[in-house]
This record gives C-alpha cells, structure tokens and sequence, in this order.
C-alpha cells in the first residue's frame, strides 16, 4: 500500500483563496486586515521565515508591517514597541518571530502581547482558552494539521491520536484541539519508554520533535494517517521531516511530506487567524 499524499500546498491554496475574499471584503469597508511582523537579530532561518509572512500577506491584498531590529535591542524597547503595535488600529495581528537573542524573556514579550491581537496563539490567555475548549486564537501549526485531517474527512472522535512532541507552540496545543475533536491522546516525550509501543496504536500520528527519522515505517500502524510537523537538513542540505517518508509511506493510509506539508500551512493558518482577528474588530 502507498500512502495517499496529504499535500498542504494545495490545501493552502484553497484556504488562501477564500481568506483573499474575505480581505477584500474587509477592505471595501475600509477595514483592510492589518499583520506586524517583528525580527530581532539576525538568524537566518527567521529571516526566510518572516519573509515568506509578509510575502503571504500581501499576496492575500492585507497591510503588513515588517519590524526589524538588531540583535542588541533591549527588553523594554521591545516591549515598547509592541505596546505600539498594541494600540495602532491598522495592526489585527502582532507576531515576533522566534527565538530572540537571550537576553531578552520571551515569555515576557509574548505576555506583552495584546491577547486579541496574539495570533500566534502563544499568550497565556489564549493557551488557557484553548486549553478550555473556548479557543479564541488556535496556534497556527496545530490548527493546520487540524485542517488537513479535516480535508480527507478523517474520523477524528474516537480515533487513538499520538503527539510526538510536546512543545508549546506544537505538541501541547496539538493534543489540545485533538482532544476537544473527540480523540484518545497520548503525548510522548524524548523521556517516552518506548516510542514505538505508543505510536504502532496510533490512528492519527502527530511527529514535532526535530529530529529526523525519529519514526520508522515498524513504528507506523498499517492505514494510519501520519502528520509531519518536523523541519530538518538530511545529508544533503535538503529539508526534511521527522518521519522516514519513503518508507512510512509505504505503510501509512496517508501522510504529509515534507516540504510542501504542514510547512505552508503553519503560514496559511496566520493568515487565517489575521483575518479572524480583523473580522471581529
Ligand atoms: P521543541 O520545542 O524542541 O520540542 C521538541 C519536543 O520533542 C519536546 O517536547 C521533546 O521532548 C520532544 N522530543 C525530542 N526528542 C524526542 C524523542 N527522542 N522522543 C520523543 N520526543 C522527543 O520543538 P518544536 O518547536 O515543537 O518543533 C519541533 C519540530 O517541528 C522542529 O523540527 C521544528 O523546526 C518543527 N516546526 C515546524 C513547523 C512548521 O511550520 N512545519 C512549525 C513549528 C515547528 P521534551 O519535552 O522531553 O524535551
């Protein structure tokens, strides 16, 4: 059996086309969806990153802003400068890009964040929304993969969901919106036993760990629907995901590459969440 490809550039697509309407919607009232992006330093994966947001942005006709500064930017500048970003009407959604340079407590800049306008879905306020089951901003990587179970019709209630990973931003709300759709969750972690015990009963299959290869096609149950959430370099250069997909796919019902997977749905889902944020203003 070949896995059906769960491809999240054309599932992108689609979403896009429908969030560019609703921007222009929006505009025509003159309330044109508004995005700001903040970089600190200079990481060179942020900086591609940023780039393909704002870019995202502007393909889907909303204002977006682009902040960014050196490195050696303090705290409280920063925090004064999203205070701005908090109170400018133009701006629906702030988002800083991570990670920042380590002087800086990025706990204190994301809290800093106005909690209607956090559309990464990182601040505390909107983590305990999610958390009970009134979310009001999903973070984006999460609610992706959400989206494309949604888009092959996938049963999620009742199905055995496993969450490799157990991040913030990833793993944790990941088990969150699984949970709330109905399903068993395990979380694993890299103190997790044995990894394969869990994932083999796993219907759905959420990898976020970072490190590649980290699930084998032994390690998949026949049929299973396998989400990809993984960003790495194989010997190459290439980008890869945390799964062996050639193999995997061989085993699994369906499965997301990488890239082209969760990857352009991470974007698609800022987009989203930008647009919602405009709409309820
Ligand atoms: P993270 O903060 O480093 O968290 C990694 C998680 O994986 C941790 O919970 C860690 O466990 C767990 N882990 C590590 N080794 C493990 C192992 N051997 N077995 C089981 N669990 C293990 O990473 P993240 O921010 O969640 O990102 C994870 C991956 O997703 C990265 O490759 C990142 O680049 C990628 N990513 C992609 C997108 C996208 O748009 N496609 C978005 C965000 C992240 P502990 O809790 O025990 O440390």
């Amino acid at each position: 059996m070949t896995a059906h490809i769960i491809s999240g550039t054309q599932l992108s697509q689609q979403i896009r086309a429908d969030v560019t309407q609703r921007a222009a919607a929006l505009s025509a009232q003159g309330k044109q969806p508004g995005l700001a992006v903040i970089l600190v330093g200079e990481n060179p994966a942020s900086q591609v990153y940023v780039r393909n947001k704002v870019k995202a942005c502007e393909d889907c006709g909303f204002y977006s802003v682009l902040e960014k500064y050196e490195a050696e930017l303090s705290e409280a500048a920063l925090l004064a400068h999203i205070d701005r970003l908090n109170q400018d009407p133009k701006i629906n959604g702030i988002l800083v890009q991570l990670p920042l340079p380590a002087h800086i407590d990025a706990n204190k800049v994301i809290e800093a964040i106005a909690a209607d306008k956090d559309v990464d879905g990182f601040h505390i306020s909107n983590a305990g929304l999610l958390m009970t089951g009134q979310p009001l901003f999903r973070p984006c990587t999460p609610y992706g993969v959400m989206k494309m179970l949604e888009s092959i019709n996938y049963p999620v209630r009742g199905a055995n969901a496993v969450v490799v990973g157990a991040s913030n931003i990833v793993g944790k709300p990941q088990a969150m919106l699984l949970l709330q759709a109905g399903a068993t969750v395990t979380i694993c972690n890299s103190k997790t036993r044995d990894l394969g015990y869990h994932t083999r009963n796993a219907d759905i299959l959420v990898v976020a760990t970072g490190k590649r290869n980290i699930v084998t096609a032994d390690m998949v149950k026949p049929g299973a629907v396998v989400l990809d959430v993984g960003m790495n370099r194989d010997d190459e250069g290439k980008l890869c995901g945390d799964v062996d997909f050639a193999n995997v796919k061989e085993v699994a019902g369906y499965i997301t590459p990488v890239p082209g997977g969760v990857g352009p749905m991470t974007i698609t889902m800022l987009l989203v969440n930008t647009i919602e944020a405009a709409e309820r203003t």
